[in-house]
């Protein structure tokens, strides 16, 4: 598996704006916000990305999922709402093979997406 940016971020070699961190997942602000509020979160065993979910245990894919909720939660969007995007490939316009969900809130979206 190539390295990545997000490899990178995570190991600090890159910065970037941490708004949470525990044992399993690292989660951060978007470089380029799609809303006042954009956050990525990724598990911190890799794998590249959605399609490969079966490379992660039940246990590693709960608490990466858990820790999705709890930084949403944190970012102060239980209430009004957010939207949770995972890309994936070409057609979901993916750009970086490492998984990652994006947290995206702070104003009303809209539906569909482009
Ligand atoms: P994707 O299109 O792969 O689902 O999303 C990748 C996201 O990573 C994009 O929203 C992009 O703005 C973000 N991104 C790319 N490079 C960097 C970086 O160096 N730092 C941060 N914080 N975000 C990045």
């Amino acid at each position: 598996m190539s390295e990545t940016i997000f490899d990178k971020i995570l190991s600090g070699e890159i910065p970037s704006t941490k708004v949470y961190e525990d044992d399993d997942i690292y989660a951060f602000r978007d470089i380029n916000p799609a809303a006042p509020v954009h956050v990525l979160v990724i598990p911190k065993l890799k794998i590249t990305g959605f399609k490969d979910l079966k490379g992660l245990s039940e246990s590693e894919i709960g608490k990466f999922i858990k820790g999705v909720s709890k930084v949403a939660g944190e970012l102060g969007l239980d209430n009004d709402g957010y939207r949770i995007v995972f890309n994936q490939g070409k057609h979901g316009q993916q750009t970086v093979d490492y998984i990652h969900a994006h947290i995206i809130g702070g104003r009303q979206l809209t539906w569909p997406p482009g």
